[in-house]
Formats: structure tokens, C-alpha cells, sequence
């Protein structure tokens, strides 16, 4: 085996993972291998949202990245990249640059806000933890800030947020059972608060199963809160969002709070590293490898594949980025001992959406669940991620178990 030098970036779903895969299976000698990531810490994007609505603290979310590292095999760098140069085989950091035999890029999503005016400047994102926390010490000053003002104007309880996709529903879902708790602890009536979703296709979580989406919605109204279905944000403002009514309509909604939760990219890096990509994401060859750069791994968000059976894109999803980093890692290893490469296919199981801590829908190995079994089955899958990554220990520190 030739004694490579792989660079990793990034250390969410799809790095990290292809770090554990890489330490399992290689003996410290095989490789150097390196993984950088800005924070010294992992999150679970998949729980963001409810860091983000409060419900659970940012510290829930994350773990240190070297509990679950191998010293002896990998080395962990903490720096932000800052640039990547493909041509020239480099990467560089706040901290310096970095060469590489292999490289393999995971840098994750970012909010995608279409070229929409203002939502760049004027909208909150759950892109990471600290906008995570960003999102809820807003909310929480709009409360209290509602609560101490003399005149008070109550379009600062109003949260809006766009896009009805699986990370906007279940942020709403989370809202719904935060904002009882929020009016209880900043003496505001709940009748003052207004939760509005904004979406611009003709239904909810477009695409998914219809009876699931109504149960969804149904839940979502008894919480209070409201839909605007069929009507895109065309516009945000520091006081709130233009939404699209019909050809010549518009309407203004006034709020002290937007989310917007209407879609992904991959990470603006993509875009200037010599690869070519599509909204930051790279079309990738079968075996994950950039085109044209056999030397070039992509993995998670920024990596696009086409499910033929459907001729679209499969969806970015943690589910396929761990999946994606077992591939990348055995393609890896492949390539030091001079094999081929093998195809990447993913074993989609299906999508559950939790609707707040105990209630939710799932559509699973074709199977629809709701409620109190779907809120099981998310809770489990959550901590069969962590399982993945860390084993028991992890799942033991981190796990979700507060089932029923
Ligand atoms: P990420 O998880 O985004 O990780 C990227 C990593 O790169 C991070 O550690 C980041 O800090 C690091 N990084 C970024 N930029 C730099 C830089 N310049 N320098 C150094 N490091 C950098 N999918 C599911 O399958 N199931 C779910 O239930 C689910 N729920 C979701 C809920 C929410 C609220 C959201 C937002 C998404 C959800 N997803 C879910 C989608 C899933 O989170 C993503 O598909 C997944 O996180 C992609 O993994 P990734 O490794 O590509 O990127
Ligand atoms: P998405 O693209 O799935 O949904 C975005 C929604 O925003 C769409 O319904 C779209 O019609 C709407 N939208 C777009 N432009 C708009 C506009 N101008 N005004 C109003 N609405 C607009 O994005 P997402 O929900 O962020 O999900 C991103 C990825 O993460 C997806 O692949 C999703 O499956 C995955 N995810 C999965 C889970 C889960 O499995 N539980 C949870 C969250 C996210």
C-alpha cells in the first residue's frame, strides 16, 4: 500500500464519517491523514432546529471532534479553510496551507436565498450552531423586548418563516411547543404571537406523502400556527417579508423575526476551486470523484448525484452523506493498493420529520408513521448517527432517550 496523504475537509456528516471509516479499516502507518474543521467540535445539523426554536441547548447538539478521533491515525487540525485550488493541489486555512494526495472535500450546505432581495441581510438561517443560537437569543430579545416596551408593538412576536421544506416544518414544530414556554417566561399573552409559514409551492413539504402532510399541518394549526401556501417571499425588509400573492399581488407581513428555511446550496468554496459545480454543488462521478480530478473526493451537501429513476438530484441529506463517506473511504483505500474504485448507491430507508419533541411523520421502508411511533423512530435514527460515529460511548453522552 502507497502511504498517502489525504486531506479532509470538513467535519460534519459526511468528513467525519469518512475519518472513522478511514481509521477502522487502516493501521496508523497506511496513510497521513488529516482532517480540518473550523470549530474544534462537530454538530448535529440535524438537530439544529431545535437549538435554534430553544428547545434544545447548543451544547446538546455538538460533541469534541477528538473524543471520537483516533490520535495515532488522524490528525485534526481546527482552522477555517479559506480557499481550495485543485489545479494546484492545495488547500489554504487561517492557519496555512496544506498539500495533499487525496483530498476530500465536505464542507456542507448553506442557506439558499435564490438572489432574493434583503434575505441575505435581514433573514436568520439554521446553518450551523452559532446561528443556531443566533436564532433563538433573537426571539428571545423580541420577547423581552415586547414585555419592557412602553408602546408595544406586537409585530415583534410575529416569526416568520419560509419555506415549508422538512427544516422549515419541523422548526415550526419545535416553536409550537417552545412558545407557550417563551409567553410564560416573558409574561406575553399568547394570543399576541403569530407563527406564519410561508411557502411558495401549492402545498406543504412538497413532494411528500399527502395524508402525512396533512397530518402534519393539522398538528401544526392546533399549535396556532398559520400557512400561507402558494405564495413565495419575493423580499425581505429590516421590517419584514413581501410576499407573492398573485400576478400583480402582493402583500406585507410584518414581523420582528424571519427564518428562512427555503432551500440549500453547497459551500461557496466549491465555487472558486477550479471544480465545475452547480449552485456550489459538484456533479460527481459514480465513485464520488470530481470529474477531472481523479485525485478529488466530494461528500455530503456539496456532492450532487442524479437518481436516474427519477432524473433528479437525490436529496442533500445526512442519511446519503454517511452513506457517500463509507464509498469514499473504501475508494480510498482502493486507490492506495492500486484497485479500482467502486460505485456509490444509496440505500434510501426514508424520511421521518419530527413535528416537536413527540410527535412526528415518517415514511419508512414504505411504511407511513405518525405520532408517538414516528417520534420514536426519529429519536432512533438520531441516535443511530452517533452510534455510527462514535459507537455506544457517544450514543450514551449525546442520545436522545426521552422516548414517550
Ligand atoms: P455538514 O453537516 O454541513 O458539515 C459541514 C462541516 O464543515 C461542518 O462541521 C462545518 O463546520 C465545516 N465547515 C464549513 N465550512 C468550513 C470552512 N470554511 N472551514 C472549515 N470547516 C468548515 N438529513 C437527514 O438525513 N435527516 C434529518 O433528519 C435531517 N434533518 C435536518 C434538520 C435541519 C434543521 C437541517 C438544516 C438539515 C437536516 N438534514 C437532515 C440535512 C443534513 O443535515 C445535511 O444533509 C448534512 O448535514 C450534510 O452533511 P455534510 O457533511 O455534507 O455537511
Ligand atoms: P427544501 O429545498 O427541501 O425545502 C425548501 C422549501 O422552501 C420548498 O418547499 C420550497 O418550495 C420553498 N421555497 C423556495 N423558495 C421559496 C420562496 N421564495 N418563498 C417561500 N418558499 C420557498 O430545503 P430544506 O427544508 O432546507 O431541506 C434541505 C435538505 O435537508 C433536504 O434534502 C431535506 O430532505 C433535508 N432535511 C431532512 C430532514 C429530515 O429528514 N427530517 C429535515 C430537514 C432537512
Amino acid at each position: 500500500m502507497n502511504r498517502a496523504k489525504i486531506l479532509i475537509l470538513g467535519a460534519g456528516y459526511g468528513g467525519l464519517s469518512t475519518a472513522v471509516n478511514l481509521q477502522k479499516k487502516l493501521n496508523a502507518n497506511d496513510a497521513d491523514i488529516t482532517l480540518i474543521n473550523k470549530n474544534d467540535y462537530h454538530y448535529e445539523s440535524t438537530w439544529l432546529h431545535e437549538a435554534a426554536a430553544g428547545t434544545l441547548s447548543p451544547e446538546d447538539v455538538r460533541y469534541d471532534i477528538k473524543n471520537v478521533i483516533n490520535g495515532d491515525k488522524i490528525q485534526f487540525v481546527q482552522a477555517a479553510v479559506t480557499g481550495i485550488d485543485v489545479n494546484a493541489r492545495k488547500v489554504t486555512t487561517d492557519k496555512g496551507e496544506h498539500t495533499y494526495d487525496y483530498l476530500v472535500i465536505g464542507l456542507g450546505f448553506e442557506g439558499e436565498t435564490f438572489g432574493i432581495e434583503g434575505l441575505d441581510k435581514y433573514a436568520l438561517s439554521i446553518a450551523n450552531v452559532g446561528a443556531a443560537r443566533q436564532i433563538r437569543e433573537h426571539i428571545e430579545y423580541q420577547f423581552a423586548m415586547w414585555s419592557q416596551d412602553e408602546v408595544k408593538d406586537d409585530s415583534r412576536l410575529t416569526i416568520v418563516v419560509g419555506g415549508a421544506g422538512f427544516t422549515g416544518i419541523e422548526f415550526l414544530g419545535e416553536l409550537g411547543n417552545r412558545i407557550p414556554e417563551l409567553c410564560k417566561e416573558f409574561d406575553v399573552p399568547q394570543e399576541k404571537v403569530r407563527v406564519l409559514c410561508v411557502e411558495a409551492a401549492p402545498m406543504v413539504l412538497p413532494g411528500f406523502d399527502p395524508e402525512l402532510v396533512d397530518y402534519a399541518v393539522r398538528h401544526l394549526e392546533s399549535k396556532g400556527i398559520e400557512f400561507s401556501i402558494g405564495t413565495p417571499v419575493v423580499q425581505a425588509t429590516p421590517e419584514g417579508v413581501k410576499i407573492k400573492k398573485g400576478e400583480e399581488e402582493f402583500d406585507f407581513i410584518k414581523a420582528g423575526t424571519v427564518v428562512w428555511a427555503a432551500g440549500v446550496r453547497g459551500n461557496r468554496l466549491i465555487e472558486t476551486s477550479g471544480i465545475e459545480n452547480m449552485r456550489a454543488r459538484v456533479k460527481v462521478d459514480k465513485d464520488m470523484r470530481a470529474p477531472g480530478f481523479p485525485d478529488v473526493f466530494i461528500v455530503g451537501d456539496c456532492a450532487l448525484m442524479i437518481n436516474e429513476e427519477v432524473n433528479r438530484p437525490y436529496p442533500p441529506t445526512a442519511q446519503i452523506a454517511m452513506q457517500q463517506a463509507e464509498t469514499v473511504a473504501d475508494n480510498l483505500i482502493a486507490l492506495m493498493n492500486n484497485e479500482d474504485t467502486h460505485e456509490f448507491v444509496p440505500k434510501l430507508k426514508g424520511s421521518v420529520c419530527s413535528l416537536g419533541e413527540h410527535d412526528a411523520i415518517g415514511d419508512v421502508m414504505g411504511r407511513k408513521i405518525t405520532g408517538t411511533k414516528a417520534s420514536i423512530m426519529k429519536k432512533i435514527i438520531d441516535n443511530r448517527a452517533l452510534y455510527m460515529i462514535g459507537g455506544a460511548p457517544l450514543v450514551m453522552k449525546k442520545g436522545k432517550f426521552n422516548l414517550l
